[in-house]
C-alpha cells in the first residue's frame, strides 16, 4: 500500500460505513478534483459537527445547546414519548410527518453477545423522565430486529410498574430484522398510527 496524503484520504474515507476501498477510492479522487472552496466546506461542516453537536440533556438526542430543538419546542406534546435506539432514529420518524410528541434516546439496543445490558443503556434516565414530566404514553419505536425487540419487551416488562401509563409498540408490517431508518415514511408513519397497546 502506497503512503501519502491520497492514500490517508483514501484510508480514512474507507473506514465510513458503507465505504468500500473502491468508494472510498472514488470519493477520495473526487475531492481532489473538486473546487477548493466546495472542498473546504465539506471539511468545515465535519469540524462543526464534530465540534458543536452535544447530547440533549433531557432526551439525548443531538443537539447545538443544552436542550434540542424538539425539547426545546413547546408546541410539542408533553404526554407521548417516543422512545428510540439511535438519534437518526427521530429524523425518521421525523419525517413521517405523523408525529407531535417528544423522544428518549436510548444510544443502543440490548445485545448480550456484544455485552450490552440494560446499564449501558439511557434506561435510568428514562426512568427519571417518567416520574418528572407528564408523560401518559410510551411509545417503543426500537427497530424490528432481534436486538431492538428485546430491548422493547424488557422496557415493557420495566415499565409495567408504573400506574397509568400505557406502554405501546409500532404495528408489526414493518420489515422484519431491519433498521427504522431504512423505512419509507409512509410505511413507518402506517406503523406508528396502528401502534398496539402491550398492556391487554
Ligand atoms: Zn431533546
Amino acid at each position: 500500500m502506497s503512503s501519502g496524503v491520497v492514500q490517508t484520504l483514501i484510508d480514512e474515507l474507507g473506514r465510513l460505513p458503507g465505504i468500500g476501498p473502491k468508494s472510498a477510492q472514488r470519493i477520495a479522487f473526487h475531492l481532489i478534483k473538486m473546487a477548493e472552496p466546495d472542498a473546504l466546506r465539506l471539511s468545515d461542516a465535519i469540524v462543526d459537527a464534530k465540534t458543536k453537536v452535544v447530547f440533549c440533556q433531557r432526551c439525548w438526542n443531538l443537539a447545538e445547546a443544552a436542550l434540542c430543538s424538539i425539547c426545546a419546542d413547546d408546541r410539542r406534546d408533553d404526554h407521548v414519548l417516543c422512545v428510540v435506539e439511535e438519534p437518526r432514529d427521530v429524523v425518521a420518524i421525523e419525517r413521517t410527518g405523523d408525529f407531535r410528541g417528544r423522544y428518549h434516546v436510548l444510544h443502543g439496543a440490548m445485545s448480550p453477545m456484544d455485552g450490552i445490558g440494560p446499564e449501558q443503556l439511557k434506561i435510568r434516565e428514562l426512568l427519571v423522565r417518567l416520574g418528572d414530566e407528564p408523560i401518559s404514553e410510551v411509545i417503543l419505536c426500537t427497530n424490528p430486529n432481534l436486538e431492538g425487540e428485546a430491548t422493547a419487551l424488557f422496557l415493557a416488562r420495566s415499565l409495567k410498574v408504573i400506574p397509568d401509563l400505557v406502554v405501546t409498540r409500532l404495528a408489526s408490517g414493518l420489515p422484519v430484522g431491519g433498521d427504522l431508518e431504512y423505512v419509507d415514511e409512509v410505511t413507518l408513519g402506517r406503523a406508528l398510527s396502528g401502534r398496539r397497546n402491550l398492556d391487554s
